[in-house]
């Protein structure tokens, strides 16, 4: 443990060596405490780069990943940026750090009261309750969209959705062993996308037919 806390252990050990070279995203994982997002039996294990239990079958995803999501999605000050899978609230405090403002998403009442009451003190942070497989067209279009949640294909809601120059970073695949993490950008209206390697999320599960 380094003698300057957790939080820069996971930064010096997990991150920066892995290739998390955002600055801003490294100034924001040093800030947020994981500990705050956690189960209280978990808190010991707050800085562990892995996904932690925190209820309902739902996971707080490894720090690695959420750094890496939120670098891939360029998030910068001023920007609206849209999360779909809450879970813990952890997410959307790191990316209310890097944006000018968040919406998240999280389908269980449960979680998202909870995240919500996590996040009281991160004022930019939004955090709504319901099915975000088909995103938030009322406040559409967004510069980055970051969703923690796997989808069997890339839903065209979110690309409409998506700002000029904007970035959508979602995991796709049917199977959790054969997810792919995708960046999808997009550029004078055109899409490109971009395999960023293979991941394992919970499904997005999707209320609609
Ligand atoms: N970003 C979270 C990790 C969330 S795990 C964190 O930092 O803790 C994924 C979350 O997506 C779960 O809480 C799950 O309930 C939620 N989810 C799954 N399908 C969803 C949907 N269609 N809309 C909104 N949330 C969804």
């Amino acid at each position: 443990m380094s003698e300057r806390g957790p939080r820069s252990h996971m930064v010096e050990h997990d991150l920066a060596p892995r290739g998390i070279t955002d600055e801003r995203v490294l100034t924001a994982m040093a800030s947020v405490p994981r500990e705050d997002f956690v189960p209280p039996e978990q808190v010991d294990s707050a800085y562990e780069d892995h996904p932690l239990a925190i209820g309902q079958g739902q996971t707080i995803s490894q720090p690695y990943m959420v750094a890496l999501m939120a670098q891939l999605a360029d998030v910068r000050p001023g920007h609206t940026v849209l999360e779909l899978g809450t879970g813990s609230g952890y997410g959307a405090a790191v990316l209310s750090q890097l944006a000018g403002h968040v919406i998240t998403i999280e389908r269980l009442p449960e979680l998202a009261e909870q995240a919500a009451r996590r996040l009281a003190g991160y004022p930019n942070v939004e955090v709504r309750v319901g099915d975000g497989s088909l995103g938030c067209a009322d406040e559409a279009p967004f510069d980055a969209i970051v969703v923690t949640a796997a989808a069997s294909e890339v839903p065209a809601q979110l690309t409409d959705q998506l700002a000029e120059g904007g970035h959508l970073v979602i995991p796709v695949g049917r199977d959790r062993s054969v997810q792919q993490l995708l960046r999808i950008d997009k550029r004078d209206g055109e899409l490109h996308e971009h395999a960023m390697g293979a991941v394992a999320f919970v499904p997005l599960v999707t209320d609609q037919p």
